[in-house]
């Protein structure tokens, strides 16, 4: 059975007031019954020892005397107090009317000093104190008692008022709670209203912070600072969508266009193998593109697929150097590369790590025109290692430095040359670096040429200075 946490709250009241109610209760009980047998024990203690000094006081006048002396004190007392003296053997000096008790019914008194005890007399409870006092040469005990029935008759009155109040106060006590949990619990109440009101429609909107600075204040700022990073999620999502979509339809229309207008008329073998040409390098574009979503996709679902291992990067890099080598020397740039001969342990994902590089360098040859140069280095510093890209081509305007990592954005120099690209490709290399725990760093300037720093954490290196880089691959043809 699942409760609300105002029900468990209530309950939690009602358990804890119910305990503390009756150990106070207990405790007034436990204090009022030591407070009377105080009161009690020293009633008969003060009335013992009055009737001691009457005793004392006419000890040698003789028994006659004594008897009629300690009658009269008998006389005095009020409230139902008795006494009685008894000689040694059991024989009486003295003993009110209502002290029905004989001596030898009683416990024997202690040698010295006073001691108590409760009894029933005639029907009614006494407390008596009792002592023995050697007066004259004759051991005589001394019993004086009081009735305990006024106090008892208090102590019932207060149980009485205990059994009454004690369950009503409770009950109150429950209510109270109920009522103080309600009261507590109305702003959490407020909040999943005006929660339960937010949706994708009106993700804008946020929660009503309260004013006091307590948990629930901390709670809504939370939760609008949520709010404020699903939002801005959601948004890049949409822009990433419409981008997308943009993007696609673009070389899909081309496609359509130009299909459309080789077969509007019969033409010659030349002009269809032209047209087919076209379609060829705009599919493959697109699919170019379809991976890049892809790869995004993935990176956004988490790195779960990389397969991380403790890889040597330097084959790598010399793979990578070729390749691109190629592409430079196809459009005439010149290309150097000065790479660590040694090993360097990176741990990473061999496959990611290729595309982080070739996406760095394939822009160094894309965005410079031909007759430049691109360089490629790598160089250990401690622990880590770093790979520098440098071109001569076009730059990146200082405005685009901090955008040319956001999704499917291009700098105006990439749209006005007509350089093919979709704006993804920097957007998952940083994504790979990070998920590498390393970072990339660019310099650039308009007109003169960039330089993009890779910074890869190294998980073990045997050597690695730059005195023992190679230089790879020279100079490329200019075309
Ligand atoms: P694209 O597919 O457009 O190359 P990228 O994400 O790889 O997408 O790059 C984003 C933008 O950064 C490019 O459109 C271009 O404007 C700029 N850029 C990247 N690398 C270079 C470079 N080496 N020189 C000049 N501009 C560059």
């Amino acid at each position: 059975m699942r409760f609300t946490i105002r029900a468990r709250l209530t309950l939690l009241y009602f358990v804890v007031l119910a305990a503390s109610f009756v150990a106070f209760f207990w405790i007034c009980d436990l204090g009022f019954r030591r407070a009377i047998e105080i009161t009690v024990n020293d009633a008969s203690r003060t009335n013992l020892e009055i009737v001691q000094r009457v005793l004392s006081l006419c000890a040698s006048k003789g028994t006659p005397k004594i008897r009629k002396e300690l009658e009269e004190l008998s006389g005095l007392w009020a409230n139902g107090a008795i006494f009685q003296v008894s000689q040694a053997d059991g024989s009486w000096l003295f003993r009110s009317t209502r002290f029905p008790l004989a001596q030898s019914l009683l416990p024997a008194p202690p040698p010295d000093g006073v001691a108590f005890f409760t009894t029933n007399l005639d029907y009614e409870q006494y407390r008596i104190a009792q002592k023995t006092v050697l007066m004259e040469g004759q051991l005589l005990h001394i019993s004086a008692a009081v009735p305990t029935e006024p106090f008892d008759q208090a102590l019932d009155r207060f149980r009485l008022f205990e059994k009454r109040f004690l369950p009503l106060l409770v009950v109150l006590a429950s209510f109270l709670g109920y009522w103080l949990s309600g009261r507590a619990l109305a702003p959490v109440n407020r909040i999943i209203e005006s929660a339960e009101q937010i949706g994708l429609q009106n993700l804008s909107q946020r929660l009503e912070v309260p004013r006091a600075a307590d948990e629930l204040q901390r709670l809504t700022v939370t939760l609008n600072a949520m709010l404020e990073r699903i939002e801005s999620s959601v948004k890049r999502i949409r822009q990433f969508t419409a981008n997308a979509s943009h993007d696609l339809r673009t070389p899909l229309s081309l496609i359509h266009t130009h299909a459309e207008l080789a077969l509007r008329r019969t033409r010659s073998e030349t002009e269809y193998r032209e047209s087919l040409a076209r379609v060829l390098t705009i599919s493959e574009e697109t699919t170019q593109l379809v991976e890049s979503l892809l790869a995004l996709a993935r990176a956004d679902a988490g790195a779960a697929h990389l397969h991380f291992t403790e890889m040597d990067l330097t084959p790598l890099l010399h793979k990578v150097a070729h390749q691109v080598s190629l592409l430079a020397h196809a459009k005439g740039l010149s290309f150097s590369a000065r790479l660590l001969t040694e090993t360097l342990f990176v741990h990473g994902d061999s496959a990611a790590l290729e595309s982080l590089l070739l996406a760095i360098l394939d822009n160094a040859v894309k965005y410079t025109p031909p007759g430049g140069s691109v360089r490629l280095r790598s160089f250990a510093a401690p622990e880590k290692i770093v790979v520098e890209v440098e071109d001569t081509g076009v730059g990146i305007a200082a405005e685009d430095l901090t955008r040319i990592f956001d999704r499917f954005y291009r700098a105006d120099q990439a749209r006005s040359r007509e350089v093919p690209g979709s704006g993804l490709g920097l957007s998952i290399a940083q994504w790979i670096a990070e998920t590498h725990k390393g970072r990339i760093k660019v310099e650039s300037q308009l007109g003169v040429g960039s330089l993009f720093r890779v910074v890869l954490p190294l998980a073990a290196t045997l050597a690695g200075s730059p005195e023992n880089s190679q230089l790879l691959d020279s100079q490329a043809t200019v075309s």
